[in-house]
């Protein structure tokens, strides 16, 4: 078994904490994402796996062990980086040997584990050429190859394909999540890039100001952020909020705002009276692709005019004013529609997140 697990686990740099109070159980073999925005404390988090940083409190245990003060290459642990920290005199074959030399592996243990791996990665050709000879990908496939020859129980990966370009990262994205799959590795992988963290995560931990702010599987995060900042992070375009108030019509509640009147359906009715928020001031969120553009129900419509529209090739992202100071952003399939068209939106109420003004917390997720 080689879960990892980290318990009330913090960092501080003299007075400041950059890893606050950080709970996770990641399970055994399970591919595990930590994403946010730069300076969360993904790296930190995971070079204190490592053992590359001190652990200021609380505990890491790899496989039911207490690591804390085990040295970085007593963890049983491969870490792949950025920057592939390939060494440039080395050909491939002596890359992906070196870590095993210094263990004093048998040559014909180096060999046969070198050749295995080289397989796996398609590398079997490239074993003579050095780093400089090799393209981005081929690199970040000996930085991979080194770590898969060690064996480890874990594999720990920061940001390892942020120098690729686009689309070899798209590839490389599904070549390490079938790997991981094959080779049925403990991991745990760091990126700021919520796509990233979105297809390739069994489960995703979303992270914010050194702090965990959820963690659950892709879909989950999706569909029930647990608050604003999480709704806001993940998805693409990001999520439309809305500041306005809850009024009560008697057999229905309505959330106002900007002269727009929505109806709430039953579940959410039910979840705003029995908190008490109908009267208050709440944060309406709707995801670009949960409002129709053109639509012709009578409920829970606006009207906007597109200000900006900006086309994918298969659909079209609509910039639209008529709220107030806020442009909201629609994803619609129509890709006809032109600057300046003005438009009946409806909004898909089933789909709405309410948020707290105050705490920012998922209303509907209130228990
Ligand atoms: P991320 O990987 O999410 O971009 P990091 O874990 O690298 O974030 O950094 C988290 C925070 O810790 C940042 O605000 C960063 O400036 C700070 N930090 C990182 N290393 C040090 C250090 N050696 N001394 C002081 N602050 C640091």
């Amino acid at each position: 078994m080689s879960e990892v697990t980290l318990k009330h686990v913090c960092k501080r740099y003299g007075k400041t904490e950059v890893v606050k109070d950080v709970n996770l159980n990641v399970r055994d073999q399970e591919f595990i994402v930590l994403v946010g925005p730069s300076g969360c404390g993904k790296s930190t988090t995971l070079r204190m796996i490592a053992g590359l940083e001190e652990i200021s409190g609380g505990d890491l245990l790899i496989g039911g062990t207490r690591m804390n003060e085990v040295e970085p290459k007593d963890r049983d642990i491969a870490m792949v980086f950025q920057n592939y920290a390939l060494y440039p005199h080395m050909n491939v074959y002596e890359n992906m040997a070196f870590g095993l030399k210094m263990r004093k592996f048998t040559k014909d243990d180096i060999d046969k584990r070198v050749k295995e791996a080289a397989a796996i990665l398609d590398l079997d050709k490239l074993l003579d050429r050095k780093p400089k000879a090799l393209s981005g990908g081929q690199r970040q496939r000996v930085a991979l190859g080194r770590a898969i020859v060690r064996e480890p129980q874990v594999f720990l990966m920061d940001e390892p394909l942020s120098n690729l370009d686009a689309k070899l990262r798209v590839q490389m994205r599904a070549e390490i999540s079938k790997l991981q799959k094959r080779l049925k590795v403990t991991t745990v992988y760091v990126t700021h890039d919520q796509t990233e963290a979105m297809t390739m995560g069994e489960r995703i931990v979303v992270m914010h100001d050194g702090m965990i702010q959820q963690v659950a599987t892709p879909e989950e995060v999706y569909r029930m952020p647990v608050n604003i900042f999480v709704a806001g992070f993940i998805g693409s375009p990001a999520m439309n909020f809305i500041q306005g108030t809850l009024e009560d019509k008697g057999n229905s509640v309505l959330f106002q705002a900007y002269g727009a009147e929505w109806v709430l359906n039953t579940a959410q009715e039910k979840k705003v009276r029995e908190h008490s928020y109908v009267g208050k001031e709440i944060v309406f969120g709707i995801r670009p692709e949960n409002i129709e553009y053109g639509g012709r129900d009578a409920q829970n419509t606006f009207q906007a005019t597109v200000e900006v529209v900006e086309y994918t090739g298969s659909e079209a992202y609509l910039h639209c004013s008529g709220f107030g100071e806020k442009m909201l952003t629609i994803r619609s399939s129509n890709i006809k529609v032109q600057r300046g068209a003005l438009a009946t939106l409806v909004i898909d109420i089933d789909k709405a997140h309410l948020f707290d003004v105050q705490s920012e917390k998922n209303i509907l997720l209130f228990e």
